[in-house]
C-alpha cells in the first residue's frame, strides 16, 4: 500500500539489478511507482519498463539542467508519448539554479513549453525545483498551471511557497530529506501539508533516506520515508501509507 511517485529505475545505477530492486520494493509493500524520464535515453528506458511491469507508470519530460539540449523535435515526441496509456504525467520539468549548464532564460522557456504541452494533453506536471522557488511559483502562476496541477517533487520550500503551490492545485511530495537528522524545514512543512495533498517518493537512486544516506537509494526505502512522516504528523504508518497512496492514484488516474 505504498506508492513511490518519483523513481529513476531508468538510471544507469540500476542497469545491473533493476529486477531485484523492483522485487525488493514489491516485498516491502510498494504497490505502484512512477518512473520519471527526463531526456531521450531515460524516457526510452522508462517506456520499456512500463511496458514490462503492469504496476509501473511513466512520466515524460525534459530536465531543466539539460534545457539547452531540448529541441522542438523532443517536445513533439514527448507530446506523442503522452497519449500512451501508461504515461500519467509530464515532467520532470522546472528550474534548477544549482547547476549552470542551461541559462535561466532557456530553462524558463523550456519549462513554459512543457506546461503548455501538459495543458494540451491534460496531464498533471511533475516539477523539479532546485534553488528556484520564487521563479517556479511565478511561472506556474503566469502559465495558469493550476488548470492541470501536479506535483512539487522533493519539496524543499517553506510554508509560504507550499501555500502558493497548494493554491495552484499542486500536491507536495517528500523524500529522503525529511529523514535527515539535520533537516529542519522539510520536517516542519511536511507536518502542515493537508493530508489529501501529500505524496511520498524516493527519487532513487538519489537522496537515500536515513540510515542509508549517501548510499544508492532504491524504491523499497520509501517505507522509511513513510514511517518518518507518520511519526512527524503523529498518525499511524497505515494511515499515512493509505492516504498518500490514494492521493497518487487519484492524481494519476490509476486504480
Ligand atoms: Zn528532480
Ligand atoms: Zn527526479
Amino acid at each position: 500500500m505504498l506508492f513511490d511517485t518519483h523513481v529513476h529505475l531508468n538510471a544507469d545505477q540500476f542497469e545491473e539489478d533493476v529486477e531485484e530492486v523492483i522485487q525488493r520494493a514489491k516485498d516491502t509493500g510498494v504497490e505502484k511507482m512512477v518512473v520519471v524520464g527526463f531526456d531521450e535515453k531515460t524516457i526510452n528506458k522508462a517506456m520499456t519498463l512500463v511496458e514490462n511491469y503492469d504496476f509501473l507508470y511513466a512520466s515524460v519530460g525534459w530536465h531543466p539542467v539539460d534545457a539547452v539540449d531540448c529541441t522542438d523535435k523532443y517536445l513533439d515526441w514527448i507530446e506523442e508519448l503522452a497519449s500512451h496509456p501508461k504515461v500519467v504525467a509530464i515532467g520532470e520539468t522546472g528550474l534548477d539554479y544549482h547547476w549552470d549548464k542551461s541559462p535561466k532564460d532557456i530553462q524558463k522557456d523550456i519549462f513554459r513549453k512543457q506546461i503548455h504541452l501538459a495543458k494540451r494533453v491534460k496531464l498533471p506536471i511533475i516539477i523539479h525545483d532546485r534553488e528556484a522557488h520564487e521563479d517556479i511559483v511565478q511561472v506556474l502562476q503566469e502559465e495558469n498551471a493550476a488548470e492541470v496541477g501536479g506535483i512539487m517533487h522533493c519539496f524543499a520550500g517553506d510554508m509560504e511557497i507550499a501555500n502558493a503551490c497548494l493554491d495552484m492545485n499542486f500536491h507536495l511530495s517528500f523524500g529522503g530529506p525529511v529523514t535527515f537528522k539535520n533537516a529542519v524545514l522539510p520536517k516542519e512543512v511536511v507536518k502542515e501539508v493537508p493530508l489529501d495533498r501529500l505524496l511520498i517518493e524516493t527519487d532513487a537512486p538519489f537522496l537515500a533516506p536515513h540510515p542509508n544516506r549517501g548510499k544508492r537509494n532504491e524504491p523499497a526505502y520509501v517505507k522509511l520515508i513513510a514511517e518518518k512522516i507518520a511519526e512527524l504528523r503523529n498518525i499511524t504508518y497505515e494511515e499515512l501509507a493509505s492516504a498518500t497512496s490514494a492521493n497518487a492514484k487519484k492524481l494519476f488516474g490509476v486504480t
